[in-house]
């Protein structure tokens, strides 16, 4: 018996294979379509061995969930796939637990769809298609937006019109909440302050999309991202937060209409945006080494923001006990984190370069005279949700 975890996102199908207790990844890897027709690659990993792909021909999730369970098969893994977890990015105001997918829930997720148009219909389509190959998996949706639903209320609104929360459900959602999730329980054990509801963290997720999270005792008091992913840090495409007057001079006086504004502020802004190089951090980064002004002025706003968003989640928290890296870029950059830190002083916060440059998982790369801890985590998005949705298969306790 296995656990299959789908993870859809606009023109990737990524894919883990774990045990049935959750805790080892047999396989894993990603169908990518990055040609935008009719043929993928299938990028397929198994511990301990060389990383492989192959182009398949497939134009869809469900070309894509035969092609992932053909592979397994070609490679002689025939562990018959009980449960199928998928991650779903927003689950509205409805869903805050990993919930059963069923016919009547399938159609509650589609009316959420209109939360997040870019966002949740992949993964519904993806859950179409597993449904289809794997009719008698039980199959499991886990939300990016669950951790969040205890937030205070006060930082759940914005300071909009109250009816607008009333009546068209404008509030803050947080997302990344798998990852933030399973970083802040990590950190605990690393910590030896499992149950301590003490602890305070600030969790920086730094990935094509970049969230922070500030959390006491393994529960969420403040996040970066909002009513939609949008919100918060510069990300690869996404600018975060900005002036909203910004939005109405554009529409006001430049013509732009909700179309064109969507495209820039989701595809064309951030990294991308001010370097005009790429969303690709290493590539920003490359650029910036070899002397790219505007490469350059992008890391520094991308560093700045995160420094500023962990001094006020200090502040939210009332002190901090460690912070967190991780995701690609907050697991992978020596220099990003170095960067960050360099400015963080003033909170008794040092960086031991060299321990950041060994670049180790789930390490402690704060000086030994640190006030705080500065924890590099490598994320498990996949292990996360196959654990939530084994805890809620039916039949289990
Ligand atoms: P993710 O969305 O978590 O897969 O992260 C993707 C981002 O991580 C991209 O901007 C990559 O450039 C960045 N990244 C991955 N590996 C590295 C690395 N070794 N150094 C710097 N950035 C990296």
């Amino acid at each position: 018996m296995s656990i299959l975890v789908l993870n859809a996102g606009s023109s990737t199908l990524k894919y883990a294979l774990l045990d049935d207790a959750a805790k080892t990844e047999l396989v894993g890897g990603v169908v990518d379509w990055h040609g935008g027709d009719s043929t993928a690659t299938l990028h397929f990993r198994t511990p301990g061995c060389e990383d492989s792909h192959t182009l398949v021909e497939c134009s869809d999730y469900r070309g894509a969930v035969y092609e992932i369970l053909h592979s397994l098969t070609a490679n002689g893994i025939d562990k018959k796939i009980s449960i199928v977890g998928h991650r779903i990015v927003h689950g509205g105001p409805v869903f805050n637990q990993p919930t059963l997918i069923d016919d009547h829930m399938r159609e509650e997720l589609e009316q959420i769809s209109t939360l997040a148009p870019l966002h949740n219909p992949p993964a519904l389509a993806a859950v179409e298609a597993a449904r289809k190959v794997f009719p008698d998996a039980a199959h499991i949706a886990v939300f990016d937006t669950a951790f969040y639903s205890g937030l205070p209320m006060h930082e759940v609104l914005y300071p909009l019109p109250y009816q607008w929360f009333e009546e068209y459900g404008i509030r803050r959602y947080g997302f990344h909440g798998i990852s933030h999730a399973y970083c802040a329980a990590r950190a605990a054990e690393i910590l030896g302050r499992q149950e301590d509801l003490s602890l305070r963290l600030v969790i920086c997720h730094l990935g094509n999309g970049c969230s922070a999270t500030a959390v006491r005792g393994e529960q969420p008091v403040a996040t970066t991202m909002g009513f939609t992913p949008l919100d918060g840090l510069m990300m690869g495409t996404r600018s975060g937060s900005i002036d909203p007057g910004i939005l109405l001079h554009l529409m006001q006086q430049h013509g732009m209409n909700g179309e064109h504004l969507d495209e820039s502020l989701n595809r064309q802004s951030g990294l991308l945006g001010i370097s005009g190089v790429s969303s690709d951090f290493r590539e920003v980064e490359q650029s910036a080494n070899a002397g790219h002004k505007r490469a350059s002025l992008a890391i520094e706003m991308f560093a700045s923001r995160i420094r500023s968003t962990i001094g006020a989640f200090t502040v939210t928290l009332g002190g901090i006990d460690a912070l967190i890296f991780t995701a690609g870029i907050g697991e992978h950059s020596t220099t990003l984190r170095s960067r960050v830190c360099n400015g963080l002083q003033c909170l008794n916060l040092l960086l031991d370069e060299d321990k950041n440059r060994e670049n180790d998982a789930d390490s402690n790369i704060a000086q030994m005279d640190s006030a705080v801890r500065i924890l590099l985590i490598r994320t498990r998005e996949e292990q996360s949700i196959a654990r939530a949705a084994q805890r809620i298969r039916p039949g289990s306790p």
